[in-house]
C-alpha cells in the first residue's frame, strides 16, 4: 500500500493546528485514495479544534462557515478549500444530508466511528502515521468494502449509507461484505427516508463507475426506483456495463438502464428524481431516438445517407455519439456497424453538408417572393428540396433551388 503525500495546503494546516496545541488529522476520503495509489480530489480534515477556535486561529477573513453547528468550517488556504470538522459523534440523519445532533468529542478515534464505511474510516498525520481502528487499510488491500460496526445499526441511523456502499464498491470494483451487504438489502426500504436530491446524486455516481452493473442490487433499485421492474433491472444491467463511463456518459447510462419505461416514463421518472432538465432531455432523446438509430443497418446505401443527414438534422453531434454508444452497448456485435456510423456523421460535420431546411440555401421568404404561397406547401417544398440536395440531385445554391421550387410548385 502507498504512502501518504499530504497536500502542501493540508501540510500547513495541520502544521498550524499541532502549533496552537490542537490534535488535527487529514481523514476519510483523501487517505483511502492516497492508499489506493489514487490522487485524491480534496483534502478534508478533523481536529479536536471547535469551530470557534478554527476561526480564531485562522482568522474569519480566512474561513467559510460551512456548517457550524455539525463542527464543519471550510478554511482557505494557498488558493484552495479545506473542509475542517471537529472531532465529533451524531445521531441521525432524519434530512439524509446533516445528522440532527452532533456532540463534539476528544478523540479521533470517536470520530472515526461515526464514518459509514471502514475504508473511509482512516485519519492521517506525520506524529501517528495512520489511525485505522475498523481495519480500513486492510479491507483496502483486500478489496472489500465494509459498514464501521454494525451494518443495521449503522444504515438505520442513515439510510443514504445502503447507496454510498454500492457506489463505493463500483466506483473500486469491491466486494461487498457478506453482512454489511445482507443489511443493506434488508433495510433499503428506509431509503424512503432520504431525500430525493441524495438518492439522484448516488445513482448519478453510482452509474458513471467503470462496471455498476453488478452493484444495481435489485432490492435497493426497486426501492429507490419502483417503476423499474426486476426482469427490465436484469436485463438492462450489461448494456449498463457495456456503455462507456464517467460523469459525460450520464445520460447514456440512464437510457440504457431506464429504456424499458419509454420516453415518457423515462421523463417522468428523472423529473421525479430532480434530475437536472438537460439530462432529462438528452437521456429521453436517447430513448425515443436510439430505436430509429437501430434501423441504419437494415437501409440501402443511398437511404443511409438521407437517413443520416435527416438525424444530423434533428440532432447534434454529441447525441449522435451518445446513440452509437447505447446501440453499441445494446448489439456487441454491430460495433463495427456503429463505429464507422459516427466516423461517416463526424465528417459530415466537420464538410458542414446540408442536414437542415435551415442550411438550405433558400428560405421560405424567399420562395413566397417567387410566388410560393404560404403555408403547408411551402414547408413541404423546403423538404423536399433539403431531400434533393442531400441527394446530390441539386446543388445548395440559390437559383437552382429557386427554379427547382417554382417548377415543382408549377406541377
Ligand atoms: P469522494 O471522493 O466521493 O468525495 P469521500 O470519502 O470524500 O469520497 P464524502 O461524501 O465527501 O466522501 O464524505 C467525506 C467523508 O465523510 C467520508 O469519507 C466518510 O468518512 C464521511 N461520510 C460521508 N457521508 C457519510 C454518511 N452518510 N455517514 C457516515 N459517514 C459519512
Ligand atoms: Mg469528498
Amino acid at each position: 500500500m502507498r504512502d501518504i503525500r499530504l497536500d502542501e495546503g493540508a501540510a500547513a494546516l495541520l502544521q498550524r493546528l499541532h502549533a496552537a496545541g490542537y490534535q488535527a488529522f487529514v481523514v476519510g476520503g483523501c487517505v483511502r485514495d492516497s492508499l489506493l495509489g489514487l490522487c485524491p480530489q480534496d483534502w478534508d480534515l478533523c481536529t479536536s479544534a471547535l469551530p470557534g477556535q478554527i476561526m480564531e486561529l485562522f482568522g474569519a477573513e480566512n474561513c467559510i462557515p460551512t456548517g457550524l453547528q455539525h463542527g464543519t468550517v471550510t478554511i482557505k488556504q494557498g488558493g484552495r478549500l479545506y473542509e475542517t470538522t471537529t472531532f465529533r459523534t451524531e445521531g441521525s440523519y432524519t434530512d439524509g444530508r446533516h445528522p440532527d445532533r452532533v456532540q463534539f468529542v476528544p478523540k479521533v478515534e470517536e470520530d472515526l466511528a461515526r464514518r459509514d464505511l471502514t475504508i473511509n474510516a482512516i485519519a492521517y498525520n506525520r506524529q501517528r502515521g495512520l489511525v485505522d481502528p475498523f481495519g480500513g487499510q486492510e479491507d483496502l488491500a483486500h478489496r472489500i468494502i465494509r459498514a464501521v460496526g454494525d451494518p443495521a445499526t449503522r444504515f438505520e441511523e442513515d439510510a443514504l449509507r445502503i447507496l454510498r456502499l454500492y457506489r463505493f464498491g463500483a466506483r473500486f470494483g469491491f466486494a461487498i461484505e457478506e453482512k454489511t451487504d445482507a443489511a443493506a438489502k434488508a433495510l433499503c426500504s428506509r431509503l424512503d427516508c432520504v431525500s430525493v436530491e441524495r438518492i439522484q446524486e448516488e445513482l448519478a455516481k453510482l452509474l458513471v463507475a467503470p462496471q455498476p452493473g453488478g452493484y444495481l442490487v435489485p432490492e435497493v433499485m426497486a426501492a429507490i426506483l419502483p417503476e423499474l421492474s426486476g426482469q427490465a433491472l436484469a436485463k438492462a444491467a450489461p448494456v449498463v456495463d457495456a456503455c462507456p463511463s464517467g460523469k459525460a456518459a450520464l445520460p447514456v447510462r440512464l437510457a440504457a438502464l431506464l429504456e424499458s419505461l419509454g420516453e415518457e416514463g423515462v421523463r417522468r421518472t428523472l423529473r421525479r428524481l430532480r434530475c437536472s432538465n438537460a439530462c432529462v432531455e438528452q437521456t429521453a432523446v436517447l430513448v425515443r431516438e436510439n430505436r430509429e438509430f437501430a434501423r441504419w443497418g437494415t437501409l440501402a446505401a443511398p437511404e443511409q445517407k438521407l437517413w443520416l443527414r435527416k438525424l444530423l438534422g434533428r440532432q447534434d453531434l454529441e447525441t449522435v455519439e451518445g446513440l452509437a454508444a447505447l446501440c453499441a452497448a445494446k448489439e456487441p456485435e454491430n460495433q463495427p456497424r456503429y463505429r464507422q456510423l459516427l466516423q461517416t456523421a463526424r465528417a459530415v460535420e466537420e464538410a458542414g453538408l446540408c442536414c437542415r431546411i435551415a442550411q438550405l440555401a433558400v428560405n421560405g421568404r424567399d420562395l413566397m417572393a417567387a410566388g410560393i404561397p404560404a403555408g403547408p406547401a411551402l414547408r413541404s417544398t423546403l423538404e423536399r428540396l433539403l431531400e434533393q440536395v442531400i441527394r446530390e440531385q441539386l446543388p445548395n445554391e440559390k437559383e437552382p433551388l429557386l427554379a427547382a421550387a417554382v417548377q415543382s410548385a408549377a406541377t
